[in-house]
Order: structure tokens, then sequence, then C-alpha cells
């Protein structure tokens, strides 16, 4: 268990300095443990269907004009909900699930006073939390008819459903390998 330590960090509150520790632990997890949880294949094939169901949700968002909305919203009119603190809502373990999906992870935050992974054009973060995903405005609201509603909930439900599976997954098998004091990988981090 004492290998297990150097996984216990004193983590600073600032927000910039909280999400770049997450992502050191992240980073740490993944090189230790991705060869064990690549060996897998349930895990491998659950991973590939969550990255497809991430790009069905993207396209139907796409057609539907929230990422449109979202973009005059944050980036022209400078308001929005991707405030600073929401990069909180990713936790390790959804920044694990990242780099098992091998995406990159942004390192800066490009926006001062804004979400650390909101850039020019909107969030940089492929995986992305349930708060991130469920959340549509009255703005948003108002550009689907009833129809288009039912259809983009049930897809961005079957991708939520597998995010929950897969976080699951690798919190169980974390907590059998370093021992359960890793519940911290699920904690927000909000001062
Ligand atoms: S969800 Fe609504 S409030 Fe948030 S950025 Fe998009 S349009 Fe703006
Ligand atoms: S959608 Fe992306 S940029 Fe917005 S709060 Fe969530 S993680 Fe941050």
């Amino acid at each position: 268990m004492i290998k297990n330590l150097k996984y216990l960090r004193i983590i600073d509150p600032d927000p910039t300095s909280l999400i770049l520790e997450k992502i050191k632990i992240a980073e740490n997890f993944f090189y230790d443990w991705k060869e064990y949880f690549l060996k897998d294949k349930k895990f491998l094939n659950d991973l590939y269907e969550y990255y497809k169901a991430i790009q069905d949700s993207n396209i139907l968002m796409e057609k539907l004009g929230t990422f449109e909305e979202c973009y005059y919203c944050s980036a022209i009119e400078k308001g929005g909900c991707c405030k600073a603190g929401f990069e909180n809502e990713v936790t390790i373990n959804i920044l694990l699930i990242n780099l098992f999906l091998n995406v990159k992870i942004p390192k800066e935050r490009e926006i001062a006073e804004r979400c650390f992974f909101v850039g020019s054009t909107g969030c940089k973060i492929f995986a992305r939390p349930t708060l991130c995903r469920e959340y549509f405005c009255n703005r948003l609201l108002r550009l689907f008819s009833p129809e288009e509603y039912v259809s983009l909930t049930q897809t961005i439900s079957r991708e939520l459903t597998l995010l929950y599976l897969i976080e699951r997954y690798i919190r169980k098998e974390l907590e059998f390998l370093l021992g359960d004091f890793l519940l911290e990988i699920d904690l927000k981090g909000y001062r």
C-alpha cells in the first residue's frame, strides 16, 4: 500500500492549480495502469461505443445549432454558463477517460475568468461531465421542436449512460488495485 501514497497530494484550492493537479494525477494513473486496463476487451469496447456516442451527440447538437448559439453567447457576448471553476466538474476519472480515448487535454486556461476548458470556439475537452452535456438553457431550448428535443435527450442519454458505466468500472478497478482511499477521484473540488 505504501507505493500508492505517491498518488496522495496536498491540493491547492486555487481553481487553476487544482485542475492542473488533477490532470497530473490522471496522467500518473494512466502511465502506471494503462496496460492493465487496455487488456480488458469489454472496457475497450465500451470506450469505442462511448467515443461514437459523443460524436453522435456532437453531430446532432451541431445540426440543431446549439454550438453556434453557445459560441455567440460565450465568445461574442462574453456571457454564458462556462464560468471559471466549472472545470472542476471534470473529475480525475473523466480526465483519465480522455487519456484512454487518446484525445488532447488542454493544459492552460485560454480565457481569463472562464472555465479552464473553454476556448475561442467553445469547449475544448472531448469527454465532458454530465452537467455540461445535459444542461440546456432557455436560449437553447427555443431552438428545438419537441421532437428534436426528444431525439437530443435520447442521444445524450446514451452517451451519459456509457460515461457512467466506464467511470464506475475505472473506479472499481482502481479501488481494487490501490485501495478505497481513491474515493477522492470523483470529488469536484470547488472552493
Ligand atoms: S448553454 Fe445557454 S447560457 Fe450556456 S453558453 Fe450556451 S447559450 Fe449560453
Ligand atoms: S462545457 Fe466545457 S467549457 Fe463549458 S463548463 Fe463544461 S467543461 Fe467547461
